[in-house]
């Protein structure tokens, strides 16, 4: 028996319930994975709280790792008492141990805690699909990040500086602001106090940047496209704040000839080799230490309502790991 959390239907923190299930051996395809640690996403309020809609009743989670128990027909990849980690649907990695479909389970390097890697999986491959596979991003590009001391923001801010990418980040309060300088952000501006855009124009000499990546969405989306130098690229990747209205597409010829795109990382790992890939150039950002994941918050499994408010509070910076 494992212990298991489970929602009966969209609500708040509240109604997630713990739950004991007995876990099946691995059919083709699948492996049975123990849990050592559980990562926390933004996600995971949107599955709780239907805006996002799943089927009900519905176990909750999408990253987390530790060690294959026990392997079905046709998962080459891995193997019993390996290290694994993943980041992918279907939800449930609010669990002690799980079936997972093996495809988007990732080997583990040993010089990785666990700890890390669940910290790490989506928000990681999600920054690693916006900086390579979402527009052409050059050495010296000045992109902005909405909410760069959050888990994805954290991780980007590192990332753009080993690239060489100019990463202007926003955060909410002083405290954040210096975070995401400290990792990495040429600069980041109070959203809750200055005005993003006339900071932006200013650091950018009015030429506005080439990139936004914005995963808060109602609150900053069409400032964002402000922001943008003429023919530059909107990546709305999110809604912390709740989501972005219909688009006029008018709007985006009136600002410049603005592209836009709205994606999503799991149409980025569907493919079993793309998602291997995406997962060892992650790894390699973290072993050469480019990358260093800030887990700020650690919680219990059973404290999980708690996570979920200090969340959707703003009171989280960086990563947050439960442990199971
Ligand atoms: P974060 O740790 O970044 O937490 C969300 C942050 O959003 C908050 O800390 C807060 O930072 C900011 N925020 C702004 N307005 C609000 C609001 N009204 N309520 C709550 N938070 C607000 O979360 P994650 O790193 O897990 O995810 C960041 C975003 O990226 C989310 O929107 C998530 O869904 C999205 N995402 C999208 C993926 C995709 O493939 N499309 C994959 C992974 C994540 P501050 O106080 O600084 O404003």
């Amino acid at each position: 028996m494992v212990k298991s959390v489970i929602i009966r239907g969209p609500g708040g923190p509240e109604e997630m319930e713990f739950v004991h299930v007995d876990l099946p051996e691995p059919g083709s395809g699948e492996v049975r994975i123990r849990h050592e640690a559980i990562g926390l996403n933004y996600i995971d309020i949107y599955h709780r709280t239907g805006l996002y809609p799943l089927d009900y009743p519905q176990s909750l989670g999408m990253e987390a790792a530790g060690i294959i128990e026990a392997v079905g027909d046709g998962v080459p990849h891995l193997a019993v008492g390996d290290r694994a980690a993943y980041a992918s649907m279907p939800p449930g990695a609010y669990s002690q141990a799980r079936i997972m479909p093996a495809s988007q389970v990732c080997p583990l390097p040993d010089g990785i805690a666990f700890e890390t890697a669940a910290a790490a999986m989506l928000k990681g491959l999600t920054v690693e699909y916006l900086f390579h596979r979402t527009t052409p991003l050059r050495e010296g590009d000045m992109v902005l990040f909405h909410a760069a001391a959050g888990g994805v923001g954290l991780i980007a801010c590192q990332w753009a500086r080993s690239e060489g990418i100019q990463l202007i980040g926003t955060a909410g309060g002083e405290r954040k602001c210096t975070q995401a300088v400290n990792r990495g952000a040429i600069g980041c501006i109070d959203y809750q106090i200055d005005d993003f855009v006339s900071v932006v124009m200013k650091l950018t000499d009015n030429k506005g940047v080439d990139a936004v990546m914005d995963g808060v969405g109602a609150t900053t989306f069409e400032k964002s496209l402000d922001c943008l130098r003429p023919l530059g690229m909107m990546i709305s990747f999110g809604n912390a704040s709740g989501p972005v209205p219909p688009v006029n597409l008018g709007l985006l010829a009136q600002k410049g000839s603005l592209k836009i795109t709205r994606p999503t990382l799991f149409t980025h790992i569907a493919d079993h080799s793309t998602c291997q890939k995406m997962a060892e150039r992650l790894f390699q950002k973290i072993l050469s230490k480019d990358v260093t994941i800030c887990i700020e918050q650690r919680f219990e499994l059973d404290e999980i309502a708690d996570a979920h408010r200090a969340l959707e509070a703003r009171k989280t910076t960086g990563s947050t790991v439960l442990i199971p």
